[in-house]
């Protein structure tokens, strides 16, 4: 819960150790504790799941003060509970745990991934406004921004993830031209294709452009973050999260995020109040308990994950592995863009067999630990076919373009033993 002091009689948390001295705590210490004092609920070792929808005020005086808060009277947000639509203390708990990973001012929680994306969007644009994003984004991204904001008025202009400075800054020129820049929008590795967006070059074509008056920068850090990939840290101003995929990890709920700077996540708090898309707290008390093993799921997702590929890598029947691990050692321009961005490869990555669909689908029905399902960052390794599962509706001149090709396999891989998930893999691939 925010520490900040009420003065009205609302008892607070006591301030976190963040600190030992000079030495600072690393975010898996603060997973366990961070932002809840015991002694404020019985003393329970962890919060309890307050399940109210709404929030006794001590007095007339203070109900007022929260609602200058909540109505944006006053800036900061409310300075008490008032209502379960705006905020309760296990969302509040989260989201001070979930703004520690990429040490970002401020974090609000969402119902889903594409609830946070909705609200984000919707807190900045408006009629004959422009997005600027990259592409290609997660489906129903795409379908926000290309179907549902055009009935709105909100244009959009797309640069590919991978282009260059000069590339990102004649898109944004051409968008600038056709209305006001509202957002950058950016996801980064892209859904399917791994590709790396630029961000520090994002930025720099954005001061460039916009020194006056300058568009956010959002960026869906679902696929690398938070442990993988920090993009507050290269230049974004907002961090975005499907929670649904490695922050909850264990493939049980659905809930989203968007940390950032406290001035550009004020508004997007007044939309979500407006709107009610914020997560529940059953949902936020899952997520806290997912948040304590985050470092130590996607440790070992991550370390599975380059075993796998040193494996598939190699095989007769694999024509090729689109794996981001394989970046680190690469000259290309993707490869010096993961070197400055990311720290690690995460455990998602693309499979392409030898052959077209019925080999990539004798690979999938053969596979007995990793299962048959869309999704991603749980701690189960989950296999599926993408232009004929979640891609099946794009056009297939564009699913060429994005390398959706029909003997492409997705898998995310889980926490399971690495030497029985290359088993696996083998006796699937022999399968063919
Ligand atoms: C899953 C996902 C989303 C949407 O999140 P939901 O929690 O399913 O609403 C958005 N972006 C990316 C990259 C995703 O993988």
């Amino acid at each position: 819960m925010s520490d900040e002091s009420s003065g009205h009689g609302r008892r607070r948390p006591r301030p976190d150790t963040l600190a030992i001295g000079n030495h600072k705590l690393k975010p898996a210490t603060l997973m366990m504790g961070h932002g809840f004092d015991p002694t404020l609920s019985e003393g329970s070792l962890k919060p309890p799941i307050f399940l109210t929808s709404t929030f006794v005020f001590e007095s007339a005086a203070a109900g007022k003060r929260f609602f200058e808060g909540v109505t944006g009277k006053r800036p900061g947000g409310a300075e008490g509970l008032v209502y379960s639509r705006f905020n309760g203390p296990n969302q509040e708990i989260l989201e001070d745990r979930l703004a520690i990973w990429e040490e970002a001012e401020d974090a609000l929680s969402f119902s889903s991934g594409m609830s946070a994306i909705a609200t984000l969007l919707m807190s900045f644009c408006g009629p004959g406004d422009m997005i600027v994003h990259s592409g290609p984004l997660y489906a129903a991204t795409e379908t926000l921004i290309g179907r549902i904001l055009g009935k709105f008025g909100v244009g959009w202009m797309d640069f590919p993830a991978g282009a260059t400075e000069a590339e990102i800054a004649d898109v944004m020129r051409a968008a600038r031209a056709r209305g006001r820049v509202a957002l950058i929008y950016l996801e980064s590795p892209a859904n399917p294709t791994n590709a790396l967006v630029d961000v520090e070059a994002v930025r720099r074509a954005r001061q460039e452009l916009f020194a006056d008056a300058p568009p956010p920068i959002a960026i869906d850090n679902t696929f690398l973050g938070p442990l993988w990939q920090k993009p507050l840290g290269h230049g974004a101003d907002l961090s975005v999260y499907s929670l649904t995929k490695y922050a909850g990890g264990h493939s049980d709920l659905v809930a989203g995020a968007v940390v950032g700077a406290k001035a550009l996540i004020d508004p997007i708090r007044m939309m979500r109040n407006t709107i009610g898309t914020i997560t529940d707290p059953n949902t936020a008390w899952m997520l806290l308990r997912s948040l304590e093993t985050l470092e130590l799921r996607m440790t070992r997702a991550g370390e599975n994950a380059e075993k796998v590929c040193a494996y598939l890598r190699g095989h007769p029947k694999v024509e090729h592995v689109g794996y981001l691990g394989f970046l680190a050692e690469d000259p290309s321009r993707q490869g010096d863009i993961y070197r400055r961005h990311c720290t690690g490869a995460g455990s998602t990555f693309s499979l392409y067999l030898k052959g077209g669909e019925r080999e990539a689908f004798a690979f999938l029905d053969a596979l007995s630990i990793a299962k048959l399902a869309v999704s991603l960052g749980g701690t189960e390794t989950l296999a599926s076919a993408p232009a004929a599962m979640t891609h099946l509706s794009v056009p297939d001149e564009r699913k060429k373009a994005l390398g959706i090709t029909d003997n492409l396999v997705r898998i995310s891989i889980g926490v399971e033993d690495a030497d029985d998930l290359i088993a696996d893999f083998e006796q699937a691939l022999e399968a063919i």
